[in-house]
């Protein structure tokens, strides 16, 4: 089974040229049983100064070319993806641990992110401006030129298309600098990028550590903006460096959403969706809902319902179709999250389930976590405070709309929000309160391209997907065109 995933060759890709890089090395591990898929060369500052060069002198012909052309490699790409969409999601599940079912998701998602993005271009009128004097005005928008892309672990291939794709569509080249655990879905996507016919140059795939190839592309003078999606504390490094060259980022960054059940919600559907909400990829995901607020009238039948079905959830192999649970990405990181659980037991939280890993022999070698449900801890404790990024649910309860408000605004983050009630005022009002660039109301984590996404707070900067998405890859110029025929009187 797991021979069908194809492990890409130890060659990165620098502006159209596939060889290995000439930085330190490092092992991909599959999170499942700790053995090491292969061995990638890390890029270095070297590969990232080739590729910001040779991206810029591509980006030059490339930004002229007309939309539909730009367009056409777009759909082509798309082409590629849907065509290896198997093989890239068992790629993917290897190097992340996650189900099949979600790298396929994933896979379709990036797939479906190009394909909107090249109809978007298609449809990106420039503006008239309304004249408010005797010129025509208007305002265009034009490439950047080299784009800097940083993604993380969690879900490379769709990180990297909702980059990738609006920044080519623009007339941009992109130098993208994956995960250090997870390059490989990366590569691979960079294989279908260099079939498709794409001019060479455009794109470059240069995975390597944060601190020396992500900072080398941050700093390089010749990137005139980063998009990166990850940690808040890596975001902020990033966009203090931005601030030195007076460079654009779009920060996607972390989460610690709040998911609200109203007395009125529907039990079944809210507890279905609250599982899904931090259960799926092992809670390894930036809108996970991770604080659940249950009104206190509730809330022990609640619990006891939700703590069943969290004990029923199957635990396994990310290949096998049975499996909710997979492992985490990294043997590191779940030990991460074990000691945030720990701390939170040593605090005064009640487990209810879960706060270990799974016994037997199966889990032994792999990265796996229990979905754990902890009680008794106040919204300010750390343990409902950080972002713990794995399978953790922390549970609160409210008596009152305004305190429940406050508590649930009571975050550094403002990423995402689950609203549970059958009555659509409580919802409208209580959406309107939230600090959070998504809400959602009776579901949770669903996606659309077509819909923007940002995070407000430490949850980031700048907006990615929807139709201007595009625009954000931009540079835009307002032209003035005058319209009198006789001189300026001002020169008399
Ligand atoms: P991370 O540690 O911030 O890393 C993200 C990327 O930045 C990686 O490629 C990393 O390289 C690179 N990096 C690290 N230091 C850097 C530096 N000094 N300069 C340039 N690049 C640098 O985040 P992560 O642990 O991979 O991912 C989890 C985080 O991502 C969570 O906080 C999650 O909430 C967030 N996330 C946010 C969204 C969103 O849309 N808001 C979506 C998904 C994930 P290495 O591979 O060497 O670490």
């Amino acid at each position: 089974m797991l021979a069908e995933a194809v492990v890409p060759a130890d060659e990165i890709l620098v502006a159209g040229e596939w060889r290995r890089g000439s930085g330190a090395e490092s092992k991909s591990i599959d999170p499942a049983d700790g053995s090491v898929i292969t061995t990638v060369h890390h890029a270095t500052a070297e590969d990232v100064d080739e590729a910001v060069s040779r991206g810029a002198e591509a980006s030059a012909e490339w930004g002229r070319r007309l939309p539909h052309e730009r367009a056409r490699h777009l759909h082509r790409i798309a082409d590629g993806i849907e065509g290896a969409a198997e093989r890239l999601a068992r790629l993917q599940t290897r190097d992340t641990g996650k189900t099949l079912k979600e790298t396929s998701a994933l896979v379709a998602s990036a797939a479906g992110t190009f394909r909107y993005m090249a109809a978007a271009l298609e449809t990106f009128d420039e503006e008239l401006t309304a004249p408010r004097g005797s010129s025509l005005t208007m305002s265009v928008h034009e490439p950047i030129g080299v784009v800097g892309a940083i993604t993380p672990w969690n879900s490379p291939i769709a990180s990297d298309a909702q980059k990738i794709a609006p920044a080519l569509a623009a007339g941009n080249a992109v130098v993208l600098k994956p995960a250090e655990w997870t390059p490989l879905v990366s590569l691979a996507l960079a294989r279908i990028i260099t079939d498709s016919g794409l001019p060479p140059g455009l794109v470059s795939v240069l995975p390597g550590r944060g601190s020396v190839a992500g900072d080398a592309i941050v700093r390089h003078p010749g990137v005139g903006k980063v998009s990166f999606t990850g940690g808040t504390t890596t975001g902020r490094l990033i966009a203090h460096a931005a601030a030195d060259k007076l460079m654009p980022v779009t920060l996607e960054l972390g989460g610690k959403s709040p998911t609200i059940v109203f007395e009125d919600a529907d039990i079944e559907a809210a507890i279905a969706g609250i599982l899904f909400g931090i259960y799926s990829s092992s809670g390894q995901s930036c809108i996970a809902g991770s604080r659940l607020f249950l009104p206190s009238a509730r809330a022990e039948e609640f619990l006891e319902r939700l703590v069943k079905a969290v004990a029923r959830l199957r635990i396994g192999h990310g290949l096998d179709p049975a499996t909710q649970v997979a492992p985490l990405v990294h043997h590191r990181h779940r030990d991460s999250v074990a000691g945030h659980v720990e701390r939170a037991r040593a605090a005064g939280g009640e487990v209810l389930v879960g706060g270990g890993v799974p016994e037997g022999d199966v889990y032994a070698d792999g990265a796996y976590y229990l979905p754990t449900v902890i009680a008794g801890l106040d919204n300010s404790s750390p343990t409902c405070q950080e972002e713990i990024f794995g399978p953790v649910l922390s549970v609160l309860t409210y008596d009152d709309e305004d305190d429940l408000v406050a508590r649930a605004n009571d975050s550094v983050y403002g990423l995402a929000c689950g609203l549970w009630t059958r009555d659509y005022r409580t919802a409208w009002r209580v959406a309107r309160r939230i600090d959070a660039g998504t809400v959602w109301i009776n579901t949770y984590k669903q996606f659309s391209i077509s819909t923007p996404f940002s995070g407000m707070k430490e949850s980031g900067l700048g907006t990615e997907k929807g139709r201007r998405g595009i625009a954000e890859y931009t540079r835009q110029k307002s032209l003035y065109w005058g319209l009198d025929e006789a001189p300026h009187p001002w020169a008399g």
